[in-house]
């Protein structure tokens, strides 16, 4: 029986665990340790997850989703086909991918994890999270902060070659879908998170959108106007560029639009006058933390950054201007919230000098409930639990009735920052019974706690009557019955085929389709030929010659995708060298 960590991301997951003494990310069945957080359903009614359903994504846009992280914990349906499903439902395809995929290469089953979340996700974001492991047959060990998994890896790391790792540190965590900010005071074997401030709607998907619209306002095209696939398309061929100019000063974005190709090479500096406003809206994010923190920019020791939009060179340049120093991010950013939740599995298992360390977290947001001076007064936030309190925390609060003989308090639970109640998001409602009192003088004392896995706990009692307590008394109008519960993992488990062998296959077939919508027509040709020959050789069944056709068909449709979606100008050589090794290749196959 395992447990794993899971670094369950907008855009890619990833899983960790704690052996001999460090935490290591495991592979998945492709051989790879990330995992496109992405879920397709193919003709049959198979769910495909990961890297098969990503490249799905353009040539199958109604049958496939992407970045369902974002609407967890809503009533938000995605329609695939036939069939509606709820992201916690779509979690749970990709949590059940990866445990099943960690299950292979532990030889062990799966049955606890560790999950990182946002550390701005809210109440019921989290139960969702919770709900998705559990329709996927895992218990949550632990719900974790994001950039607080990242600083506990930082540490573990830093510990490791005997750096001084003790100090102020703001953890900047900007990912697909999500920028969080984490203010963390480092002491000894105490890792403290002080302040934590966020957007959990502002990620690379932001300047994605951005370049697309940019390219289409060069090329006279509106964005709005397109069809889905043509936007799918775009946003893709969008994102490579993006990622291209991490590396290289100039990138080529070239746009096959039914039938004609619109083209423009990208410079860093229109990166940067088209991304301008998703940067500026980093800076009143971080300016949140630091002031939530009471610290002042030169207390901080060094900036980490974490997540996959903190690669770009332009993002690293804006955050060094901010702080006045030269802010880069390390190689394996990619992998810091995943290896963090890894250390954390070794905390948990309190294995070696790791069980030493102690971390704590705070709540993201305030937490209260409405409150009103008479009925026609507006609704004021009466808070509870402040922002930035350590958790797990347990407050009280006393209100009174509005008029004599009320026999029943009702209250609207709040989280947020706003003086206005109903500016700040509506968690739940409830309402206590009380005993009549013939002056008013009705008094609810409502306790909030919130654990350390920043779940909360309500419950209330009449002060005037019997000492009883009405405990937990949210809703959680997300969450399932067991039998419920037990319905989506059916429908899951007989939904879902795993094998290794034909995830490649479907992998290669998903890839080649991709590049057959993307293709013009001459290059559609190419990309039919190919498919035809890997489905012949499917046909016929023979393993050993099914392995060397998708080795052969792999390296053509390398090739493909560099000659369609080429970047810049490296990429001609690679070409070259490409049909030269398939040339080579060819020829030996013809031989034999
Ligand atoms: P994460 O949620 O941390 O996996 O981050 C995913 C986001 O990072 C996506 O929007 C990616 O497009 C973006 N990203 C990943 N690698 C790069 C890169 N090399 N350059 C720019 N953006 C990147």
């Amino acid at each position: 029986m395992a447990l794993i960590g899971i670094d369950l991301g907008t855009t890619n997951s990833l899983v960790a665990v704690w052996e001999d003494g460090h935490p290591s990310l495991l592979k998945n069945s492709l051989g790879s340790v990330l995992t496109p957080s992405v879920i397709s359903i193919n003709d049959d009614g198979n769910i495909l997850a990961g890297e098969v359903a990503k490249q799905r994504l353009v040539s199958h846009p109604g049958l496939t989703v992407s970045e369902f992280k974002r609407t967890m914990g809503t009533d938000y349906i995605y329609h695939l086909g036939s069939r509606q499903y709820r992201s916690e439902e779509l979690s749970a395809f990709l949590l059940k991918k990866m445990i099943s995929d960690a299950e292979e290469q532990l030889g062990t089953p799966v049955t606890e994890a560790v999950i990182s979340v946002p550390a701005y996700f809210d109440d019921n974001q989290r139960e969702a999270t919770k709900l998705a492991a559990r329709i996927a047959g895992v218990e949550v060990k632990r719900l974790i902060n994001e950039p607080s998994a990242a600083i506990l890896y930082r540490q573990w790391k830093m510990r490791d070659i005997e750096a001084e790792p003790d100090g102020i540190y703001i953890v900047v965590d900007f990912g697909g879908g999500t920028l969080d900010i984490s203010i963390v005071d480092c002491f000894e074997n105490i890792i403290e998170i002080v302040a934590v401030s966020g957007d959990n709607k502002l990620g690379g998907k932001d300047f994605d959108k951005a370049v697309a619209l940019d390219f289409c306002e060069r090329n006279n095209l509106s964005f709005e106007a397109l069809d889905n696939n043509t936007k799918h398309n775009l946003l893709w061929c969008a994102e490579e560029v993006k990622r291209s100019l991490s590396d290289s000063s100039t990138a080529s974005m070239r746009v096959n639009i039914h039938g004609t190709i619109y083209e423009h090479v990208y410079t860093e500096g229109e990166l940067l006058d088209a991304c301008a406003k998703v940067l500026g809206k980093i800076k009143s994010i971080i300016n949140n933390a630091v002031n939530g923190a009471k610290i002042s920019v030169d207390e901080i020791m060094d900036v980490v950054l974490v997540g996959g939009s903190c690669k770009m060179p332009i993002v690293q340049k804006y955050i060094s201007a901010l702080f006045k120093r030269n802010v880069t991010a390390d190689d394996d950013i990619d992998n810091y919230v995943g290896y963090g939740t890894g250390v954390l599995t070794g905390i948990i298992r309190r294995d070696g000098y790791i069980r030493d360390i102690v971390m704590t977290d705070v709540c993201p947001f305030s937490l209260g409930v409405g409150t009103r001076m008479n009925d026609s007064s507006p609704e004021y936030m009466s808070v509870i639990i402040p922002k930035n309190s350590i958790l797990p925390i347990s407050k009280s609060a006393t209100y009174a009735g509005l008029t004599p003989f009320q026999k029943r308090l009702g209250f609207k639970i709040y989280q947020g920052e706003e003086m206005l109640a109903n500016a700040n998001l509506l968690l739940d409602s409830f309402g206590i019974d009380v005993i009549p009192d013939a002056n008013g003088d009705t008094a609810v004392e409502v306790t909030f706690t919130y654990d350390i896995n920043g779940l909360l706990e309500v419950s209330a009692r009449d002060l005037n009557g019997p000492l009883t307590f009405e405990k937990n008394i949210l809703s959680k109008s997300s969450q399932l019955s067991e039998s419920e519960i037990a319905g989506k993992r059916a429908y899951m488990n007989n939904n879902m085929h795993l094998e290794k062998d034909k995830e490649e296959n479907r992998r290669i077939m998903a890839w080649a389709q991709r590049l057959h919508a993307q293709a013009d027509t001459e290059d559609k040709v190419r990309v039919i030929s190919i498919i035809k020959d890997f489905s012949t050789a499917l046909e016929n069944n023979n393993p050993a010659q099914i392995a060397r056709t998708r080795k052969r068909v792999s390296q053509q449709l390398l090739c493909m995708d560099l000659i369609i979606n080429h970047h810049n100008f490296d990429d001609e050589d690679i070409i070259r060298k490409l049909q030269a090794d398939i040339a080579k290749e060819q020829a030996e196959y013809a031989d034999e």
